[in-house]
């Protein structure tokens, strides 16, 4: 059977829907014709030169990306900038390129839930769910939950550098404080804590913050933990794969779903 791009783009369509994107986002179906058949699809959490050899080199046809590539417009496609050489090097190497960045953000298949999932966390709740008609919010950004158990600070901090195998993690607030009700929001953390009721939450834990959004949360006497961008949203998008896998269209089709290996955070500790 074939399966093509156009395929593929109303797969993630349908798992994370691109409306829910933020208006700021580009997300969706960003380089490639739609008619490509696919055969094998690599999961990536942005677009790097790496990325892209480590596509070709598996013999993916497409990449989804958690980073839009393409984010400003682009009124041109040479090798003026990073965007351009990357957008290029995508083009020559015949691969098809899909975004779902925000949008995954707020679907239960993608990174705040793999977060959540993989912290041990329970009863989840949106931190900002998607308004509803009726019933209860399917979408939402970032969620609330609890530990199994009440934890020190520094144990809960512990099991999150086990859990992401980082090796550091920064701290804002009191580390003395007991943890239970987690609130999680992978990638940037700076507009979590506006509007945030934190009554919800012992803990918030992040990707990163800015330093003027780390010293209004440590006035407001929000601890937080931050635990890297890479870190927080990597998880995710390996979650977003085995999901892809086990959807039937993609398993009628036998189309490969591959996981990045050639990724890591642009900084290291030194
Ligand atoms: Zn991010």
């Amino acid at each position: 059977m074939k399966f093509t791009a156009s395929d593929l783009d109303h797969i993630i369509d349908s798992l994370a829907p691109y409306s829910l994107a933020c208006s700021w986002d580009n997300v969706g179906f960003q380089v490639g014709r739609r008619g490509r058949n696919i055969t094998a699809v690599l999961c990536a959490l942005e677009i790097t030169p790496g990325i892209i050899r480590e596509a070709v080199r598996k013999k993916a046809d497409a990449i989804i990306s958690h980073h839009p590539l393409i984010f400003h417009p682009v009124s041109r496609i040479t090798d003026a900038t990073v965007t351009e050489q990357l957008a290029t090097d995508i083009i020559l190497s015949g691969l098809c390129l899909f975004v779902a960045h925000t949008n995954l953000d707020k679907s239960p298949c993608g990174i705040n839930q793999a977060l959540a999932k993989l912290i041990g966390l329970a009863n989840l709740r949106f931190i900002q769910p998607e308004p509803v008609q009726i019933g209860k919010p399917q979408y939402g950004m970032g969620y609330f939950g609890e530990l199994p158990k009440t934890l020190t600070i520094k144990r809960f901090i512990e099991e999150v550098k086990r859990c992401l195998r980082v090796s550091h993690v920064q701290v804002i607030g009191d580390v003395k404080v007991r943890v239970r009700r987690v609130a999680v929001l992978a990638g940037s953390g700076n507009e979590a804590i506006k509007g945030m009721d934190m009554r919800l939450a012992d803990v918030l834990l992040t990707g990163e913050m800015s330093h003027h959004a780390a010293l209004e949360a440590k006035i407001l006497g929000m601890p937080v933990i931050c635990a890297g961008h890479y870190a927080t949203e990597a998880i995710g998008m390996k979650y977003f794969a085995g999901v892809l896998r086990r959807h039937r269209d993609i398993r009628e089709a036998g189309v490969k779903i591959l996981e990045a290996k050639c990724q890591s955070p642009p900084y290291e500790y030194v």
